[in-house]
């Protein structure tokens, strides 16, 4: 039986990055200290008083949310935010995220698109050749504008998300790669504050994919472990995932180190916040007379009310 190298119990996994075998406890303990870390070193919590959690049900989110209640549930109020993107195969996914909220009695709000915004993301599928954009890109300006509007309507001071080391990678990855340099230079675990718009942190953006899934497990969390069927297949994103698994097992703690530099980088070139304006239509802010969130919404409900008159 291999032993866990700090107590000599079973040992449950092996990071190679911790030095070898550690038994169930020794693995939470080792993911929980080093979001900690991550926490302090960043400031994301300083001067947070209330706290909003967004979880789709996936193990990334699901993990925060009881990382987050465990380490900091007692000093900041939390607020769970999910939202119900109406995608069929997805339903069991917003499900499961508001088990987790009853299961540690923490209050929530679930958005649910279709409901409250007058289209799904099923919908906005069957539109997308004729919106001329990729689902999942009109996917992160639906999430992303509505975490903020609930942030900012119930007062929170800040909203973490479950983005991981994996993520921010891949991000860096990407965007330098095809020289969207102002792109890149978003990368932060910290987002800036702005008039109606709540900063949001990142206290996974350090922790490896696969040792948040561990984590996960040895605490037997409940998570949703299926694929949105609108998630591309064999793109670069993909690739750039597999390297990360492929460098962290050839030489453990160097994505690590990667992730660490493009943050620093991303630092220097940030160019100074643009000015914002508050949209016509919502309110919320946009660097444009119309948000985003609200441009996009007018195309997919004329399109939808196109194809109603046809019928
Ligand atoms: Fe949205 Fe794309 Fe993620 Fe599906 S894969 S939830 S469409 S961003
Ligand atoms: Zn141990
Ligand atoms: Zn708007």
């Amino acid at each position: 039986m291999v032993k866990c190298k700090y107590c000599g119990e079973q040992a449950y996994v092996w990071v190679s990055r911790a030095g070898g075998p550690l038994c169930r406890k020794h693995l939470i303990q080792l993911v929980e200290k080093g979001v900690e870390k991550t926490v302090r070193k960043f400031r994301m919590l300083e001067g947070v008083k209330k706290l909003g959690v967004a979880v789709s049900g996936g193990k990334d989110s699901v993990a925060l949310l009881h990382i987050i209640h465990r380490l900091y549930g007692d000093r900041v109020r939390l607020l769970g935010i999910t939202v119900d993107l109406g995608i069929e195969g997805l339903r069991k996914q917003f499900e499961i995220a508001v088990d987790n909220y009853r299961e540690l009695g923490v209050p929530y709000r679930l958005v649910d698109l279709g409901v409250e915004y007058g289209f799904t993301m099923d919908q906005v599928a069957r539109l997308s050749r004729r919106l001329r954009r990729p689902v999942c890109s009109i996917c992160g300006v639906v999430k992303r504008y509505i975490i903020n509007k609930v942030a900012y309507e119930e007062g929170l001071d800040a909203v973490a998300t479950g983005h991981n080391l994996d993520d921010m990678w891949e991000f860096a990855l990407r965007t330098l790669s095809s020289g969207r340099i102002e792109e890149f230079a978003r990368l932060s675990l910290v987002s800036p504050r702005g008039p109606r718009m709540i900063p949001r942190i990142k206290p996974l953006g350090l922790t490896e994919e696969w040792l948040i899934e561990e984590y996960a497990k040895a605490r037997d969390l409940r998570f949703f472990d299926g694929s949105c069927p609108y998630k591309p297949r064999n793109d670069l994103r993909e690739a750039l995932r597999y390297a990360a698994s492929t460098i962290d097992e050839a030489a453990p703690g160097y994505l690590k180190i990667c992730v660490k530099g493009f943050l620093e980088a991303a630092e220097r070139i940030r160019p100074p916040e643009v000015k914002l304006r508050f949209c016509e239509r919502c309110g919320m802010p946009t660097t444009r007379r119309i948000c985003s969130f609200c441009s996009i919404r007018e195309k997919i409900l004329s399109l939808l009310a196109e194809e109603n008159s046809i019928k």
